[in-house]
């Protein structure tokens, strides 16, 4: 099994890690011929609106769209998650993947400096609550009828599926706990 993880800007080395720490390969992607060959994608964190430019300038913006709208498993995490959320508050001309059935609020708790971490019940990955980082962390307004609330957070969902496609408001890759990507992994096909 290959991952890619989108490398443009944002956490993809930490995804790296983690993917490395469960003897999984992975390989950076920075252009659309990257994508060959892999069989899911991880859209790290970071800034979404610079993901996005880097996205066109990148040519991928494209083929990672028809790439996750055939259904290639994609772990999508803060950032990622507003760049595939059909619908973002304020996304202006910002660019976006359109994926996901979910209305975002972009840093919705706040500054880098109101970062938090949060113990996040999530009933798939056994008894233990998932350490949810949160960094200028989108909010999940809605979900869409197809769209499976995995965990909420304060009442919001902060952890969601539709299909092959998993979104988290927070940094599973930053948590030392390696249980999420796992999970992730075990599902694809
Ligand atoms: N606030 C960032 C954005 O809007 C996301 C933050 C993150 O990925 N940690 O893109």
């Amino acid at each position: 099994m290959k991952v890619g993880v989108l490398a443009l800007q944002g956490a993809f080395r930490e995804h790296r890690e983690v993917l490395d720490g469960l003897d999984t390969e992975a390989i950076e992607v920075r252009v659309p011929d990257d994508l060959v060959g892999c069989d899911s994608l991880v859209l790290p964190g970071g800034e979404s609106t610079v993901i996005g430019k880097l996205l066109v300038s990148s040519g991928l913006l494209e083929p990672v769209c028809d790439r996750i709208r055939d259904g290639l498993p994609t772990l999508a995490t803060c950032a990622g998650l507003i760049l595939v959320a059909g619908d973002v508050l304020d996304r202006g001309d910002d660019v976006g993947l359109d994926a996901l059935d979910v209305r975002v609020q972009r840093n919705a708790y706040g500054s880098q400096g109101q970062s938090f971490e949060a113990a996040i019940p999530i009933v798939s990955l056994g008894p233990s609550p998932f350490p949810g980082v949160f960094i200028r962390a989108p909010a999940i307004l809605d979900v869409g009828a197809g769209v499976e609330v995995l965990a909420r957070y304060d009442g919001r969902p902060v952890f969601v599926r539709s299909g092959r496609l998993w979104a988290a408001t927070f940094h599973p890759e930053l948590s030392g706990d390696l249980r999420l990507h796992q999970r992730f992994l075990q599902e694809v096909p």
